[in-house]
């Protein structure tokens, strides 16, 4: 047994979710990802399976591994119990404790994730909150997000939404002491340091790119990884 494979089994969603692969393809058969992405989870789980190292560190620094939705219809359709959708979720942690994240675009791009999305749950409370939303980084809207921020007032009370209020109701402002305890979550369980890891990581990357990595983004790094596509991910 290799010593990254070993690493893996100590992370409860890879042994929960590789139990005997018999390599049948239902999991790519009813994948959403594989119909619209070059992906396989059934040479996910083949590869892993092999518990060649060689070839899981391959598939750390790949593409490959970002690729998945992390919806579980595999988990529901797999004859033998295991569940790709948790393996590769393991598999993505450790692509981010050791770096190899940043050998492939798809990986690279968690720091977009991390600064667009994950910042923002910390700081708000939410996931997506309409007020930390930069239009320009979201052409493919036009011009929606931009008249709703514009109109953020009258069209939440228009949605019942309690927004930026104090009390209960939708897109209600979180208080402090709840984002105290949100940031101690995140501090226990290793959510924080994994934050720090996608940063520091990052930087070397950029470093090497000879790119300016700044901490918003607005950073040239951080705008390089949000707007690269080599467009070798999708089927024809
Ligand atoms: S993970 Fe399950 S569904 Fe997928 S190839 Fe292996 S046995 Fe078949
Ligand atoms: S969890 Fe991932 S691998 Fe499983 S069906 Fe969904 S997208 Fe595919």
């Amino acid at each position: 047994m290799g010593k990254v494979y070993e690493k893996l089994m100590q992370d409860v969603r890879f042994f929960e979710g590789l139990k005997a692969c018999i390599n049948c393809g239902t999991c790519t058969a009813i994948c959403p990802a594989a119909e619209f992405y070059i992906y396989d989870p059934r040479v996910i789980t083949t590869t892993v399976q092999s518990q060649d190292d060689e070839k899981i560190l391959e598939l750390m620094s790949s593409d490959t591994i970002w690729y998945c939705g992390e919806c579980m219809s595999c988990k529901t359709r797999c004859p033998r119990g295991n569940v790709p959708g948790l393996i590769i979720i393991a598999l993505r942690s450790l692509s981010q404790d050791m770096g190899l994240f940043i050998k492939s675009e798809k990986g690279r791009q968690q720091l977009a994730v991390k600064r667009a999305i994950g910042d923002q749950i910390l700081s708000t409370g939410y996931c997506v909150h309409p007020g930390s939303v930069d239009p320009a980084m979201h052409p493919e809207q036009g011009p929606v997000w931009e008249w709703e921020l514009e109109n953020i007032d009258p069209l939440m009370e228009k949605l019942g939404a309690n927004y930026n209020g104090d009390g209960p109701g939708a897109l209600r402002k979180i208080s402090q002491n709840d984002l105290d305890e949100l940031q101690r979550i995140f501090d226990v369980t290793g959510g924080q340091e994994r934050y720090d890891k996608i940063e520091s990581f990052s930087k070397e990357k950029a470093a090497e790119m000879g790119l300016e990595f700044g901490t918003d983004t607005t950073s040239e790094y951080f705008q390089h990884v949000y707007t690269t596509n080599n467009h070798k991910h999708n089927h024809e």
